[in-house]
């Protein structure tokens, strides 16, 4: 669904990504984990078109959107939840979630949406009217991602959606990303709590300063003894 190729990133003279390459399968978690500053963001903010490429290629559905303006990636069906939730905290819940749906031409097709998305969170259906500004850290979170599936995607990028959560809305967060993974679609997940990411995901791959270091099967890299003392805390 998604290849990337040889993607290099600058930020004037620092080289934030070293010529990566990766893929994500149809239907599959695929996670980057990596410490900080290892270039995940950087690699979610270059696929969605919001930081352009010095060099290297990404193709979605074999379209390449490697120059494409981010809303052109986003109608195409990649949508990017980023990092610090970012919502817009005056208005409320429900207006979050209406703007996000600006992809969806179909009004019937915004109110099952909407429907979906409450049911999947129901405390957000309980806040409808509340000013997003006010929800908890983990209401925005689950804002956050609520606003990605009001986007008719096929594949959403989640940054770090643990971050700054209680261990129990981390758990909330990460089995609704199952729950939609089975559901159909496509994730791929940064994470620097690499222990639960490699616990959801199918395949992982570990970005160390700008270079991809290690690849394999989820389950494999959580095993392997390297990544075990560098992520793992073992
Ligand atoms: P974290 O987990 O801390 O968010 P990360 O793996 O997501 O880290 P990036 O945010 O992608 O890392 O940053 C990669 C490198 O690029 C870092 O050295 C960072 O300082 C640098 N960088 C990121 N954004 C910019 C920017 N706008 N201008 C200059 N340097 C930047």
């Amino acid at each position: 669904m998604l290849k990337v190729n040889n993607l290099e990133v600058y930020y004037g003279a620092i080289k934030a990504l070293k010529g990566i390459s990766f893929e994500v399968k149809s239907g599959t978690i695929v996670t980057l984990i990596g410490a900080n500053g290892a270039g995940k963001t950087t690699t979610l903010r270059t696929i969605s078109g919001l930081v352009k490429p010095k060099a290297g290629t990404i193709f979605f559905k074999d379209i390449d959107i490697t120059k494409m303006e981010p809303h052109m990636i986003v109608q195409l069906g990649v949508v990017h939840v980023p990092e610090g939730r970012r919502v817009f905290p005056d208005l409320t819940v429900k207006e979050n979630l209406e703007l996000a749906a600006w992809t969806l031409k179909d009004k019937n097709r915004f109110k099952e949406k909407l429907e979906d998305v409450f049911e999947l969170f129901p405390r957000l259906k309980e806040r409808e009217k509340q000013l997003a500004g006010t929800l908890s850290g983990g209401e925005q979170q689950m804002l956050a991602f609520g606003r990605a599936l009001m986007v008719d995607a096929d594949l959403i990028m989640m940054d770090e959606p643990s971050m700054g959560l209680a261990p129990v809305l981390v758990e909330e967060i990460f089995d609704t990303i199952v729950k939609i993974n089975k559901e159909g679609k496509t994730i791929l997940l940064v994470e620097q709590n690499a222990e639960m990411a490699l616990e959801i995901a199918h395949y992982a791959y570990v970005l160390e300063v700008g270079n991809i270091v290690f690849e394999g099967p989820a389950k494999e890299v959580k095993e392997d003894p390297k990544v075990k003392a560098a992520y793992l805390g073992a």
